[in-house]
């Protein structure tokens, strides 16, 4: 994330915690922002082990729920079709994912194209879409090195 994303996302943070009565507290603040931090789609395992170093004594149990419910308040996103554990994204405007079957990581990119796809009918008539995402699955340049 660029600085300018950060600062709009901590902001994002601050007004929804206050909008639905989520006390700020520095460990609350410290996960959200190793979030933003983050580039790998972590799961609450590796946050927890980043946050751990400035407060000692936080319980991944303290950090599952924290993550949870910034996922509620929609401020950040929940990977979907990775199974578990559950991988979460800082980034919840429209981007789409590339996923490396060998080594997990999940990679952003833009694409125009994929974001002007056209939802099918059998789908647009039925139900109401709130986003699309296109996953693109395979191997990534390090794993493709690796041989
Ligand atoms: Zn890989
Ligand atoms: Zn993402």
């Amino acid at each position: 994330m660029t600085m300018n994303k950060k600062t709009e996302s901590l902001e994002l943070f601050v007004s929804r915690c206050r909008e639905n009565n989520l006390k700020l507290t520095p460990q609350r603040t410290a996960i959200y922002k190793e979030l933003i931090s983050a580039i790998d789609h972590p799961s609450t395992d590796i946050i927890h082990k980043r946050v751990i170093e400035k407060f000692p004594h936080i319980s991944l149990d303290t950090v599952n729920r924290t993550v949870l419910a910034f996922a509620d308040l929609g401020i950040i996103k929940v990977v979907e079709g990775y199974g578990k554990p559950k991988r979460f994204d800082p980034d919840i405007e429209n981007h789409h994912h590339f996923h490396c079957v060998k080594c997990n990581r999940i990679i952003d990119f833009k694409n125009d194209e994929y974001d002007e796809l056209n939802i099918p009918s059998s789908i647009f008539n039925k139900y109401i879409v709130f986003g699309k995402k296109v996953v693109l699955e395979g191997i990534c340049d390090r794993c493709r090195k690796k041989k």
